[in-house]
């Protein structure tokens, strides 16, 4: 038993259980950290990351055979040929849909740290206001003030690219330089700008070093390279991921042990001494069963992975999941509404173009609903676009020659894509139960998944198409066409709550603290822990709360509190 004693243990190695090793590892506290799936190294095991396009067997597609087989994660847009070992295939990780939901993971050290799109944005006190405001969920138990300065302390280190505007709706962060916008996105800004006022669209920020400072050097990473072959790995460390940034820098400590293939059953509620002592761990490989003991536990498997774990966690104290006397654990799920995106042409500035790539996009914070309630629907949405010059097909059915060359070589019109990122409002029929008979190879009930859309996430995405093809007309785009994806909840990737924070343990299950109101020495700070979910894209948020519950957690324990 002794050597399975840890001072703390965290359960997954993604973007928020990289955060809480570091954090931990940092402040002293030998931690055990939890992975499910295999272990990825950085540079070592990017087995894609300077492949030439000739070298993938099947020019970076998916045979059709793994699309029959696996159509969930065949959906996400970032699954190809060069990065399918970093995502979970359906058939080996089977769950339940009651109703259609896309579920996304990666299970590796490092989660979907590998695997994430990297835009990263601060709530405003208005997202953290919202639900206490507007009357939906709970009241978020803390504000922006609380974690202000908790952003800040991630986003120095993880380095965040972002122009400093001054927006209450998007507040500033600690940015290493912009990334630019190209000429038609740049007019477009200001056409759209003079028309409202108020709609400034913006370029986005995102976890890329443009220019790293010595505090990412000493991390081992480099600057950002804009290959936009991110989802392979990158061989710089030019964004943020949990294997090229926080895990070594807890490795650094000498506090870390880091278990890949250890498979988290559930967590060990000690009758006698009224508290969680430890976790129980099914080797991937082996099937072996294992316990691990520890003072303080920070669950950061996922947001539904973390919703099973303790929904699993049964004992004669808590029969319903661990900390659940109030019936709400894996009730309230909520996501991001995508559905609606819109493309257009635009005239002119045909003998311009842009130079390289850009791994982000041009982003206007939410507009709808911000200083009070004003529409027919509740809360709003974050609009992206971006512009470029496609068709490069203009040799057509020329013969071949220096003449087709040429014809070749010449870009094709200007053409704009804008998309929605839509808050959708958290309720108690969203939620995530473990099946009663079916089980998956380890010996864990599967998750069943009952998520849906309601009627305001039909009006906001109605509201959505309608002010975007607006927009873009008055910017002077033509051939304007909306496009409802009708994809089904999960395919954003921003599943959230389940577990979520709150004042009350008879209506949340964690404090201001992500800590457990029931099991003090459990914290849980993953996307589980969202009471709502914003507009923004999550995980800066994840990072931070994590950041600011081990500073919590650490000084709870020096004082005897918790362990
Ligand atoms: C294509 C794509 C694009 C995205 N783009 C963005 C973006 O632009 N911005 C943004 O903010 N977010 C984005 N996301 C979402 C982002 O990846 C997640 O919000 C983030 O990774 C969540 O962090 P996490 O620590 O909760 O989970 P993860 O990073 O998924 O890590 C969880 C870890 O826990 C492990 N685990 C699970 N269950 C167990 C268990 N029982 N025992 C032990 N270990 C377990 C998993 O294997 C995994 O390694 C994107 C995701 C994808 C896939």
């Amino acid at each position: 038993m002794n050597s399975h004693q840890y001072d703390a243990i965290v359960v997954g190695s993604g973007i928020s259980g990289g955060w809480a090793a570091k954090e931990l590892c940092e402040k002293g506290l030998k931690t055990l950290v939890l992975e499910r799936g295999r272990q990825v190294e950085h540079l070592k095991d990017y087995s894609t990351m300077t492949a030439a396009p000739w070298e993938m067997p099947h020019r970076n597609q998916i045979p059709l055979e793994d699309k029959k087989a696996n159509p969930v994660v065949n959906r996400c847009y970032a699954y190809k040929e060069d990065t399918a070992h970093f995502f979970v295939k359906d058939q080996d990780h089977p769950y339940l849909q009651e109703k259609p939901f896309d579920w996304v993971r990666g299970y590796q050290v490092g989660g979907k740290s590998l695997i994430w799109a990297r835009q990263t944005q601060r709530w405003s006190k208005y997202d953290f206001e919202g639900p206490g405001r507007d009357g939906f969920a709970v009241d978020w138990p803390i504000r922006y003030e609380d974690i202000a300065p908790w952003y800040s302390y991630v986003e120095r280190f993880v380095g965040i690219s972002g122009s400093y505007e001054g927006l209450d709706t998007l507040p500033d962060g600690e940015f290493l330089p912009a990334w630019e916008m190209n000429c038609v996105e740049k007019e477009i800004q200001e056409r759209i700008l003079k028309a409202y006022g108020d709609r400034k669209f913006i370029i986005g920020r995102c976890a890329h070093l443009t220019q790293p400072k010595d505090v990412h050097l000493q991390q081992g990473r480099g600057q950002c390279m804009a290959r936009n072959q991110c989802y392979r790995g990158c061989p710089f460390g030019g964004y943020f991921s949990s294997n090229s940034s926080t895990l070594p820098a807890a490795a650094k400590t000498g506090n870390l042990t880091l278990r890949p293939d250890s498979v988290v059953h559930s967590l060990i509620w000690d009758e006698k001494k009224e508290k969680v002592t430890g976790v129980r761990v099914i080797d991937r490989v082996t099937k072996e069963a294992t316990e691990y003991f520890t003072k303080v536990i920070f669950l950061n498997a996922s947001a539904l992975n973390t919703n099973l774990i303790l929904l699993n966690s049964t004992s004669s104290r808590f029969p319903n999941g661990l900390g659940n006397d109030s019936g709400i654990l894996g009730k309230y799920i909520a996501f991001h509404n995508y559905r609606g995106s819109l493309s257009a042409g635009f005239e002119g500035f045909e003998d311009k173009y842009y130079f390289g790539r850009r791994p982000t996009a041009v982003m206007l914070p939410n507009f709808r609903n911000v200083h009070k309630q004003e529409m027919d629907f509740q809360r709003g949405y974050m609009s992206f676009y971006s512009a470029g010059r496609g068709g490069w097909g203009g040799a057509g059915d020329m013969n071949f020659g220096a003449d087709f060359k040429e014809a070749s070589a010449k870009p094709g019109p200007w053409h704009v894509f804008m998309m929605m990122q839509g808050e959708t409002i958290p309720k108690e029929s969203n939620f995530v139960s473990l099946s009663q008979d079916q089980k998956d190879e380890w010996g864990i009930p599967l998750l069943k998944v009952s998520v849906d859309y309601d009627e305001n996430d039909e009006l906001l995405l109605n509201d959505f198409l309608e002010q975007g093809e607006e927009m873009l007309s008055k910017a002077g785009c033509f051939n304007i066409r909306k496009t409802d994806s009708k994809q089904s909840p999960g395919l954003d990737i921003h599943e959230m709550g389940g577990v979520r924070m709150g004042r009350d343990p008879e209506t949340s299950l964690l404090n201001g603290f992500n800590q457990m109101h029931l099991a003090p020495n459990v914290f849980v700070s993953d996307g589980a822990c969202m009471t709502s979910t914003g507009t923004q894209n999550p995980s800066i948020t994840y990072m931070a709360l994590t950041a600011r519950a081990v500073d919590y957690a650490v000084a709870a324990l020096k004082r005897n509190e918790i362990g």
